[in-house]
């Protein structure tokens, strides 16, 4: 089948990009452009019987609101690290995410933040972990890769590098919410494990194709309720948390982190459409006719089917080791594509071809 779609879309190109089938025409815009955004704001155990219709409605809004800001950068032919720093942005203000503030509280009562980014185009990357008094650790991490020569920077230091760079900085209780605190007394009180996956939810997160074909990715979090001795999680490892590659594709993570990092959740899936890719070039390089064609699609096009199922299996994996959480993935093509293992997933995606949705529960 897929022998079948490469060698027709191998065929066609030639003629015109218009031919080249539904898979690859579905995420393009009135310009004949591609984007797509998907973003998240942590998964976990959410369920309809715990959330009021207001508490509903609330994260609905913001989801939509922060989708709209990512896509507005995309509809006007922005950068997809721009994109994915605007959504993330609005997330890290908003309490309702374990993110800047209304982040998570540490077993000490205070917030260390975890943030990174990737740029697809030359896998630049930047980290921080464990700043206190960054109002946008995405931005400070963003700021880590394009005018550090490192990739990550963790605590004093990070911020000592934030402040060379008057990045913006707050009040560690900024990060306060009633919220929080309540979760971390109720864990203390039942004696509950700083892994405890209920009390774990609300990192945020967004991945993005431009409409020059660049992917980006981004993560943020205050990491899980009740850590303790400099705990940093999956959301500041570039290959854990978030990935970006233009050849494969961009992940976000949320969820257990411990998992995503012993099973490198992010890297795993971009490396696995690479794979792919690899593949059927050589497919497309089996007869002599096809390697003239091989050159018009040196990077072979994959359905959302097929990024669906390798996110799946990765998280299958996570799954089997004992985590849980999910992924947001946007490949070249366009797919934009959710994977979770939990009852649910604050999540959202928009793409060039009028796609726009806010979801939360396993259902929708
Ligand atoms: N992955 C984050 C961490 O382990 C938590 C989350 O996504 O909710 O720090």
């Amino acid at each position: 089948m897929r022998e079948v779609f490469v060698r027709f879309t191998c065929a066609v190109a030639a003629l015109s990009i218009l031919f080249a089938g539904p898979a690859l025409s579905q995420d393009r815009d009135e310009d004949g452009d591609r984007w797509s955004l998907a973003i998240h704001g942590g998964a976990g155990t959410i369920a309809r019987q715990n959330m009021t219709s207001e508490q509903d409605a609330a994260y609905r809004v913001a989801l939509q609101q922060a989708l709209d800001a990512g896509a507005a950068v995309l509809r006007e032919g922005g950068d997809a690290l721009d994109a994915v720093e605007a959504v993330i942005v609005l997330l890290e203000d908003d309490p309702k995410f374990n993110a800047g503030r209304g982040a998570v509280f540490t077993w000490d009562g205070g917030h260390e933040l975890d943030a990174s980014i990737m740029d697809g185009r030359n896998r630049d990357a930047g980290a921080v972990a464990g700043v206190t008094g960054i109002r946008h650790p995405i931005r400070l991490a963003r700021l880590v890769m394009t005018d550090s020569p490192h990739v990550m920077l963790a605590g004093e230091g990070a911020e000592e590098f934030a402040a060379q760079h008057d990045l913006e900085t707050v009040s560690p209780d900024w990060f306060d919410t009633d919220f929080r605190r309540e979760a971390l007394e109720r864990m203390k009180a039942r004696e509950l494990s700083a892994l405890d996956v209920d009390v774990k939810f609300g990192t945020v997160g967004a991945v993005a194709l431009d409409r020059n074909g660049n992917l980006a990715a981004g993560t943020s979090t205050g990491g899980m309720t009740g850590k303790r001795w400099g705990r940093v999680g999956d959301a500041p490892i570039i290959g854990a948390g978030t990935y970006a590659d233009n050849r494969s594709c961009a992940v976000s993570a949320t969820g257990w982190g411990e998992y995503f990092i012993r099973v490198g959740v992010a890297h795993e899936i971009c490396s696995e459409i690479r794979q792919m890719r690899v593949a059927e070039q050589v497919d497309c390089a089996g007869t002599g006719e096809d390697v003239v064609f091989r050159e018009c699609w040196s990077v072979p096009e994959i359905e959302a089917d097929e990024v669906q199922a390798i996110a799946d299996a990765v998280m299958e994996d996570v799954q089997h080791l004992g985590g849980d959480g999910g992924v947001i993935v946007v490949s070249p093509e366009g797919h934009a594509i959710f994977s979770f293992n939990t009852a649910g997933m604050y999540r959202g995606r928009a793409t060039g071809s009028g796609v726009n949705e806010v979801a939360i529960y396993g259902d929708e």
